[in-house]
């Protein structure tokens, strides 16, 4: 395919699309598909010679779509969303074909400066303090590598990036229960070990219990032990819990931790002013991510992480050999300083296309449609007399389990998780609670309406009687 081909099959993907997107209703939402089949449509090698586009278009449509798990379907309620406005796919398609590499300010400067004003016009839509700057990253687990990757090295002086960890002091990160994998994942690649991320005791509503924080850094310092970071959650995935900021960062930075805030998935909530008492203290976090391709309906991926002092990061991050050096231009931001990989996309497009074909007033009314939806629909799941709600709607994600009498309520969920993911009319996903097995509900795609969230109950209903 040559550049003179683009328009046409450009045209043909744009149709293509039209037709998926406006029949993804009829369509079941998780892939029916059997592990290994569509490896087996593959051959086993590449093509020696080049095949026509009309071959390589007619295999799409054949393998792909159905091998899919469609995450844009209005029913999908699973995990958290993963959201494609169609203004930010537009920013998304631009961004491939430019195709420009965003490492510096100078290998794009428009990336780079709107990259701030972006991340400066989200920061102010949050209701973040000014002193705040961001930086766009891949996603949260990057944002969080980064965080855990600072504190270290705050906690060393500096002295892990040149001198190693072996034989040094052995460094304390503080979470909960309801943490994040990408908190444990980062305290694994930071050289911490899993050992030294300490699981703090939580109160009755998940959140870490202040006094037994300080308890843990304290007996930590007397054991001869380097407490570092503090990693709050806003929106745990499991259950939808949040930390009560205000005190335990008050103690980090009383007790001089570094400190990082987790509100991956309900950092977008935050665009609605009667959803922050939960962010009651944030202004004393050093470093906060969220990601707008989860709620907010940016294009996967678009995780931002801002930060009370960039220095601190860039200081662990940055490399500067001849070779990556912006000569002459003093007073740039190069954001790569900022991040884990060097070469970066240009994600900031996306951002501008997204706030403005919705403004902020259009995203948050989705947002506020979600979360009472989601407990209208817990509220009605709440009177049946099988079903149980095990933890309540916070956001928009609650969790609930079948409890036929004369069963046990976990071998019946789970059998009515799989009735549901196998008649695909609705996608759920499940976690613990209290050590029970209970199936999550989260309300966040973009399209979805009061109707598909409230249809849930009636399929709910029906396989639960099956
Ligand atoms: N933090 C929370 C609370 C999450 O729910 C998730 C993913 O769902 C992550 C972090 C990791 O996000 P990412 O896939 O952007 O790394």
């Amino acid at each position: 395919m040559e550049y003179a081909d683009y328009r046409r099959w450009s045209a043909r993907a744009t149709d293509w699309i039209e037709h998926y997107l406006g029949t993804l209703r009829n369509r079941r939402v998780r892939a029916a598909t059997k592990p290994g089949e569509i490896a087996a449509m593959f051959p086993r090698s590449a093509p020696e010679r080049a095949d026509d586009m009309e071959t390589i278009f007619a295999d799409f449509e054949r393998i792909v779509p159905d091998g899919l798990t469609h995450w844009q379907h209005p029913r999908f309620f699973a995990y958290f969303p993963s959201n494609a406005a169609p203004a930010s796919m537009i920013a998304e398609q631009l961004t491939a074909a430019m195709a420009a590499q965003c490492m510096l300010w100078q290998t794009s400067p428009v990336a780079t400066e709107m990259e701030i004003a972006m991340t400066g016009w989200l920061r102010d839509a949050l209701g973040l303090p000014d002193g705040f700057s961001g930086v766009i990253q891949d996603t949260a687990s990057t944002s969080t590598l980064a965080a855990v990757l600072t504190m270290r090295e705050r906690a060393l002086g500096f002295s892990g990036n040149s001198s190693g960890l072996s034989g040094g002091e052995k460094l304390r990160i503080y979470c909960t229960s309801e943490s994040h994998s990408s908190l444990n994942k980062a305290i694994r690649i930071a050289g911490i070990g899993d050992d030294n991320l300490v699981s703090v005791a939580t109160d009755e509503d998940l959140a870490m219990s202040a006094p037994a924080l300080e308890a843990a850094i304290r007996a930590d310092t007397s054991a001869g032990l380097r407490p570092a970071g503090l990693a709050c959650i806003i929106g745990g995935t499991s259950l939808g819990a949040s930390d009560r900021l205000r005190p335990v960062l008050e103690i980090a930075r009383r007790l001089g931790l570094y400190t990082h805030v987790d509100a991956a998935w309900a950092g977008s909530a935050m665009i609605c002013p009667e959803f922050r008492p939960v962010w009651d203290g944030i202004e004393l976090a050093d470093s906060i991510v969220f990601n707008p391709h989860k709620w907010l309906g940016a294009q996967f991926d678009c995780s931002v992480q801002f930060l009370a002092d960039p220095g601190d990061q860039v200081r662990t991050l940055a490399i500067r050999p001849e070779y990556l050096k912006t000569l002459d231009q003093a007073g740039t931001v190069d954001f790569s300083e900022w991040s884990i990989a060097l070469g970066r996309r240009f994600r900031a497009l996306k951002i501008w296309f997204l706030l403005r074909a919705y403004g902020l007033e259009g995203l948050r009314e989705r947002i506020r449609n979600h979360v009472t939806w989601a407990s209208e629909l817990a509220a009605k799941l709440e009177r049946h007399p099988e079903i149980e709600i095990t933890s309540p709607c916070r956001f928009s994600l609650f969790t609930f389990r079948h409890v036929p009498a004369g069963s046990d309520p976990d071998a019946a969920t789970r059998l009515l998780l799989q009735k549901i993911n196998d008649d695909g009319r609705l996608y759920l996903t499940q976690t613990t609670c209290e050590g029970k097995f209970v199936i999550r509900f989260v309300v966040g795609q973009f399209d979805c309406t009061q109707d598909d969230v409230m249809s849930a109950y009636d399929v709910i209903a029906e396989l639960a009687a099956a």
